[in-house]
């Protein structure tokens, strides 16, 4: 398969000046590419290339941006299985799960944006003020810098790219140094639609190329997948030249499941929803609080299932989970875990162990007797580590769901719809599923409060997010 190295910068398919990253498989930990990542110099000329272009593309008519993210999502849809194969090598995804889960969410994801742009609304047009007629327009914001992480490279790519450009901004993407090639491959596609200069794609690490575009005065606005230190970097960068930023952080998300559960539907569940992505996902379903009564029979089911979840490469007959991302990732699951086995009160009832070889695997953990002051409970792993701590009632478990500092997903699971949705309506977080979990859909926002930011990606929230609004007001 042919590997893209090469950035867009203003229209033009430029090799790096920057150092090489080395780009590797990690269900093998062989090398795959090396991608020269951007210099600063390349950083400033995307960035002018997408000033430049803003000029012309924020005048486009929503039916001509539209028209052209649909040809861009056809494109996608066309080479689905080329992006599948890329991605899972990249990220050592299963490749079925890739072609048949992420693959229709890009696409799906271009076509809502698509849809979208034609369809925004706002206050009517009127003489607020007597001889005054007021009219809102809403407004591209200019040249937005994207920066997106490794989790789901060319998903990501999508919404960070999709509702910018329907909205009429230019963008300049940032891709994970880890996992460049999908968006690499993206660039062609779109740069043989795209007017020049609208999409700019640069490779490179945080501190080398995503500082310098955050900090370039022509950037007007930042949006960030990624961790809660570089989200705060990245404010207090922006802070300088007051940019717009928004921000989709990590996650803990609770997963409350009450005595009367249907405990089938919510063993099979968790085994997918916990575990999919090997973890690395910020609505994971990974701190689930058991109420007393289902805790023990929850524990004993839980731990055949995710001591039954096929584990190996993408391209394995039958694999359900592929590797972590990388080295660090696994040895940091693996630190986790064993921290939490030092507390001498938990109990690792399935998994618990980095596996043996060249790829970056970890096996599925689930981690028993948790208690809410425990590391394990209230900090991110990213990785295939489920928690379970036994609850009582409703107001304890919604007390401790809510005390942590991430807001972005939950889930409640119980028969009782009307306890559901008081629960639901308790909860802090930019999501509550009922008796599911990790479920998206392009009309739909997904973003977080409190440290997972805020933001929204996907739905028309998202097009609102990228544009602005603006009061008109003619004398009559
Ligand atoms: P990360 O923050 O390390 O990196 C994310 C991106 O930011 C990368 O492209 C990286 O190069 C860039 N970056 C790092 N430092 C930077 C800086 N100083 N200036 C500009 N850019 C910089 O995160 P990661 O390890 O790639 O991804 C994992 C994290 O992302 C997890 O914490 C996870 O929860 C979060 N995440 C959140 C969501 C969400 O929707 N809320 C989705 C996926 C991942």
């Amino acid at each position: 398969m042919k590997l893209s190295t090469q950035l867009l910068i203003d229209g033009q398919f430029v090799t790096g000046d920057g150092q090489a990253e080395p780009i590797l498989n990690p269900a093998t930990g062989e090398l795959l590419a090396s991608v020269p990542e951007a210099s600063f110099e390349q950083v400033n000329r995307a960035v002018n290339g997408a000033q430049r272009a803003f000029a012309q593309w924020s005048r486009t008519t929503p039916a001509q941006r539209s028209t052209l993210l649909l040809r861009l999502a056809d494109a996608i849809e066309r080479h689905a299985e080329e992006f599948a194969a890329l991605e899972s090598l990249n990220c050592g995804k299963p490749y079925l799960a890739v072609l048949n889960d992420e693959l229709p969410a890009v696409v799906d994801c271009f076509r809502f944006f698509a849809g979208a742009a034609r369809c925004l609304q706002g206050p009517l047009a009127g003489e607020y003020i007597e001889g005054h007629t007021s009219m809102i327009r809403r407004d591209p914001i200019g040249v937005v810098g994207s920066i997106a992480p490794w989790n789901y490279p060319l998903m990501m790519a999508a919404w960070k790219m999709a509702p910018v450009l329907a909205a009429g901004n230019t963008v300049v993407l940032k891709p994970s140094e880890q996992t460049p090639l999908t968006a690499l491959r993206l660039a062609e596609l779109a740069s043989e639609l795209f007017p020049r200069g609208v999409i700019n794609i640069v490779c490179g690490r945080g501190e080398s190329v995503g500082a310098p575009l955050v900090e370039h005065p022509l950037v007007r606005m930042v949006s960030l997948t990624g961790d809660i230190a570089t989200g705060q970097k990245i404010l207090q960068s922006a802070a300088r030249t007051m940019k717009r930023t928004h921000l989709e952080l990590g996650g803990k998300a609770p997963v409350i499941i009450f005595d009367d559960a249907d405990l089938e539907a919510v063993v099979a569940g968790i085994r997918t929803f916990g575990f999919y992505n090997a973890g690395q996902d910020c609505t994971a379903a990974c701190r689930i609080y058991a109420q007393g009564k289902i805790y023990d029979k929850f524990v004993a089911a839980m731990t055949d299932a995710v001591a039954s979840i096929k584990v190996g490469g993408p391209r394995e007959e039958g694999v359900e989970m592929g590797p972590l991302i990388s080295d660090r990732q696994r040895n940091r699951a693996a630190s986790f875990v064993e921290r939490a086995q030092s507390s001498g009160h938990v109990e690792v009832t399935a998994g618990g162990k980095i596996r043996p070889g060249n790829g970056f695997f970890f096996e599925p953990t689930l981690i028993a007797h948790a208690r809410q002051e425990d590391e394990i409970v209230r900090r991110e792993v990213f990785g295939p580590v489920v928690s379970v701590t036994r609850f009582s009632d409703a107001e304890q478990v919604v007390q401790w769901a809510n005390d942590s500092d991430y807001g972005l997903a939950s889930s409640v699971w119980t028969r009782d719809l009307g306890l559901a949705s008081k629960v639901a309506s308790h909860l802090q977080y930019g999501c509550t599923w009922i008796n599911t979990h990790f479920m998206l859909t392009s009309e739909m926002p997904h973003g977080g409060m409190k440290m997972s930011g805020y933001g929204k990606d996907l739905s028309l929230y998202a097009l609102e997010d990228y544009t602005v609004p603006r009061h008109i007001m003619l004398k009559l």
